[in-house]
């Protein structure tokens, strides 16, 4: 167990519930900030059971909406803070082509994003993608954009150097405690599995068990968790499309028809193995996430498996390997950065959906603030509750 110091008789500042990476990160802001900071985890660490877990994530600034898009260049900032601080490479540059029909709304607003935001960027022909990236086949005549300075974050080391960096300035990690109990008031009591705490303030960042720390505080927010199947798919020529052979991320819009985006991560994290994900999955609680369901209800596989041989043809047709992780959805896909509606001194972080690793630096950043009662460095009114129908605003 990597607890810190003795069971605390004082008060806490903050206590933050939930060890993944938003809860690290903002645990990691308030400690920096000299604040009296506790983050529990129900888990021993590392676990791979919640959605920090596993080797890769894709960073890049290419994103249509511009609320995201101008959080990236101070999230880029942080993480090569937090690389310089944990003296460990944690960002690969590696590039990023969104692939889409020229005239998609989405494609486009990638491009409008890019543009406003003087990201470095390249605009692809079908005829031109396939000259510079020879193991990319656009089927249907997609266009593509290079976002230069998109790459790959190596998680799992990522979320030990924002802990140990939490830990460094002095704040306490207990994991192996699940929180079985919040009782609200001006100082909020946390009973866990191992104890009993207070604090002034309490940020829950729970990942796909939100929903259940929420209940008995009279909240459900409209979240969906969601199994995700991560599937690695085998090189025909070793290296091929690896880091070495400067084989770019790839995101994929509406190709073959697809509903949800397809995401892919040169070779790196496996030899010889690359990462093609559908950007959904089915619905599933975090606790039975490993209860396997029928194989046709594998959708998602199926619809990779054609993307694959269409666009990929230099990987095998099938999956080598598949892994599992949980989603947590909204349903506008925007994350949630709000208070409790009645207990001001509760505040939230939720639905980090599948694009959140990328934005931890910021949002931690914003929890503290949150915590703290300080104006936020960014516009909040994407990320509040009150735009959900039937949900009440929170404390302001
Ligand atoms: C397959 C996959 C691919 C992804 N790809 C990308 C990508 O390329 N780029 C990107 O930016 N993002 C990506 N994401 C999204 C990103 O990984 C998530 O948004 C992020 O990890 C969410 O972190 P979290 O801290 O909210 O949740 P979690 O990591 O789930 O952390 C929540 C923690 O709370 C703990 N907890 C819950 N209940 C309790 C309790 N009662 N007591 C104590 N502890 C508790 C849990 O054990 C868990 O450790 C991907 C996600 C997945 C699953």
């Amino acid at each position: 167990m990597a607890a810190a110091g003795e069971p605390h008789g004082s008060l806490y500042d903050t206590i933050i519930v939930g060890a993944g990476i938003q809860g690290s990160f903002t645990a990691y802001h308030l400690a920096k900030r000299g604040k009296e900071t506790l983050l529990l985890e129900q888990f021993p660490l590392p676990h791979s059971r919640g959605s920090s877990h596993g080797q890769s994530r894709i960073i890049r600034s290419a994103y249509p909406q511009e609320h995201y898009a101008r959080m990236m260049a101070e999230s880029y900032r942080l993480w090569e803070r937090l690389e310089a601080e944990a003296g460990t490479q944690l960002y690969r540059q590696t590039g990023l082509l969104v692939l889409g029909p020229s005239a998609d709304p989405e494609f486009q607003s990638c491009c409008r994003t890019l543009a406003q935001h003087r990201v470095p960027g390249q605009l692809f022909t079908s005829e031109s993608l396939c000259r510079c990236f020879p193991g990319i086949r656009p089927y249907c005549g997609e266009v593509a954009v290079l976002d230069h300075t998109a790459g790959v974050l190596y998680a799992d080391r990522a979320l030990r150097a924002v802990q140990d960096g939490f830990r460094r300035c002095g704040g306490a990690l207990r994991d192996g405690e699940k929180v079985t109990g919040i009782t609200p008031g001006v100082v909020v009591t946390v009973t866990t599995s191992g104890g009993v705490y207070r604090a002034k303030t309490l940020v829950i960042t729970a990942g796909p068990w939100a929903n259940k720390l929420l209940a008995p505080l009279g909240l459900q927010l409209p979240l969906q968790t969601l199994r995700i199947n991560v599937c690695y798919w085998q090189e025909k020529v070793p290296g091929a499309y690896g880091v070495s052979a400067h084989f770019p991320c790839l995101l994929a819009i509406r190709a073959n028809q697809a509903s949800h985006h397809i995401y892919g991560l040169p070779s790196n994290e496996y030899p010889g193995l690359v990462k093609i994900c559908y950007h959904s999955g089915s619905p599933a609680d975090p606790e039975e996430r490993d209860r396997l369901p029928e194989a046709s209800a594998l959708p998602d596989i199926q619809i990779l498996c054609d993307f694959v041989s269409k666009y990929l043809p230099g990987l095998g047709p099938q999956p080598a390997l598949v892994e599992h992780c949980m989603y947590t959805n909204t349903p506008d896909e925007d994350f949630v950065l709000d208070r409790h509606p009645t207990f001001s001194n509760i505040i939230m972080g939720a639905g980090f959906s599948g694009h959140g690793f990328k934005l931890a630096p910021v949002v931690g950043k914003l929890l503290c603030e949150l915590s703290l009662g300080e104006a936020p460095s960014y516009a909040l009114e994407p990320f509040r509750i009150c735009r959900f129908p039937a949900q009440p605003h929170s404390a302001l």
